[in-house]
């Protein structure tokens, strides 16, 4: 085979990121918009010795598991991976990984893994609580915002982007013809020209509340007043600024917020559980999955009020704000200092007395206060990164001995490893559960209760 051939192929497997795999020969095909079941006709990009790239040409027999995109841009755009797909397909798709990395990985039988039924979407669009988008110009000159194509930086123009809220495309289209009429000009990357970078715009699902933050490269943003006049326009219009963010990078929102209209923050909750988010704060970016998801990790944990309760890599303390409803006291660890700060504010927001937040390390805040203050847990929660939890914060939870571990994952792989880990050290995966919190998407989190032996 050689670049540019065509060939045909029926797609027989998923990878990780949703792409469409194919064998011909013994050699792998991955094909991106596929999926398994389909016969395309697909051109080789791009090969390495075992595998390759191609690109889909035409679908000559297409999937029963096969959907009609709803977006235009699905194909170019690299948000979503699996809008060629039916949703309880998705579903199907990602519970199938959840079970083959606990198998493969973890090495557990089938009857050890006691899945409940993936907690899903009833209207899987329009989830998105947060979407920052990209300003550029297009061949014509003109301004254009929408997202980066899958592997470059091009901007596929969407303003409508149908995993995000309806009022991102009155709020675009405010920005652009402010920028017009005013002759400012998006941000050119490659000559680090040009001021308007991106557009980060929250909406509170419960509040209704909405924020507007205009990344600029430059210090000051010219008539910012008279934006901040047009969009206050829109109902729920609640905080206005601009982040400064002169420097060459990928990184979106610069340090510093100046403030335009209103109290710099929107407010929202989850579940009983009220927030304060500013521009550089960390949020779930969907309030309805994540209810679901940590209200299973609140179930699992088995509460009563009596326990003592660790909750690591507790970020903005969502999952610690929960438990502490139910347990005695509830201590938060996160390596990320701004984080703590929200998840202090938060708890005191909400009147809770009984948590106490640690700024470091999950691997090294947990064995040193074992070590030097003897602490003690009921149950320990775990929400790690994808690269899951170091091995010396699992060695300190098998020498602490909780009774209950609670893992919320964002990756079955590494979950898979972790668990293991566990298994071995004494303790049985009592029952494991998927949610869906980024439909369209190939991500996937799970929740696990394990039990010690
Ligand atoms: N439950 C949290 C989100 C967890 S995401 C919430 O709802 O806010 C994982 C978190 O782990 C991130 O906030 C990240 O900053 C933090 N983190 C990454 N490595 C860490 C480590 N080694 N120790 C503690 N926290 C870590």
């Amino acid at each position: 085979m050689e670049k540019n051939q065509e060939f045909t192929v029926t797609i027989e497997d998923m990878s990780e990121d949703g792409a469409g795999i194919g064998k011909l020969d013994g050699y792998i095909w991955f094909i991106k918009d596929t999926v398994i079941g389909d016969r395309v006709r697909a051109r080789a990009m791009k090969m390495k010795k075992s595998y390759g790239f191609a690109r889909l040409m035409e679908v000559i027999e297409p999937s029963p598991v096969r959907a009609e995109p709803r977006c235009p841009a699905a194909r170019p755009c690299g948000g979503c991976q699996l809008q060629f797909m039916k949703y309880e397909e998705q579903l199907v798709f990602k519970e199938r990984k959840i079970k083959n990395n606990l198998m493969r990985i973890g090495g557990f039988r089938e009857e050890e893994i006691p899945m409940l039924p993936i907690m899903g979407m009833e209207y899987p669009w329009r989830y998105r609580n947060k979407a920052q988008f990209p300003f550029g110009l297009n061949k014509n000159g003109e301004i254009i915002t929408g997202f980066y194509a899958g592997r470059t930086h091009d901007i596929i123009e969407n303003e409508d982007c149908l995993l995000g809220v309806e009022e991102n495309k009155e709020i675009l289209g405010i920005i652009r013809g402010f920028m017009q009429r005013n002759r400012i000009k998006p941000y050119d990357e490659k000559t680090h020209r040009g001021l308007v970078r991106h557009a980060l715009i929250r909406k509170g699902f419960k509040s209704g509340e909405i924020m507007v933050c205009l990344v600029i490269n430059g210090k000051s943003l010219p008539y910012g007043e008279r934006l901040a006049e047009e969009l206050m326009q829109i109902p729920g219009m609640t905080s206005i600024s601009y982040s400064v963010n002169e420097e060459k990078t990928n990184v979106i929102m610069g340090k510093e917020i100046v403030n335009l209209y209103g109290p710099g923050y929107i407010t929202d909750s989850i579940a009983d559980v009220t927030y304060q988010i500013s521009p550089l704060s960390f949020y779930q970016v969907n309030p309805v999955q994540t209810e679901k998801l940590y209200g299973t990790a609140l179930e699992y944990a088995g509460l009563t009020g009596e326990e003592t309760v660790w909750d690591l890599y507790c970020g903005i303390g969502t999952i610690s704000l929960f438990l502490a409803q139910k347990a005695r006291k509830v201590y938060g660890v996160e390596i990320v200092p701004q984080a703590i700060d929200d998840a202090r504010r938060n708890a005191k927001l909400n009147g809770m007395g009984n948590v106490e937040f640690f700024v470091g390390k999950a691997e090294e805040v947990l064995p040193e206060q074992y070590e030097k203050s003897h602490i003690y847990a009921d149950v320990i929660v775990v929400d790690p990164p994808r690269k899951g939890c170091d091995q010396m914060c699992l060695d300190t939870i098998l020498r602490m001995q909780p009774k209950r571990v609670v893992y919320v994952s964002c990756d079955s792989a590494t979950l898979a490893r972790d668990l293991r880990y566990l298994a071995d050290g004494g303790y049985v995966v009592e029952k494991v559960r998927g949610c869906d919190m980024f439909p369209m998407s190939g991500h996937c989190e799970v929740c696990v209760e394990l039990r010690r032996k």
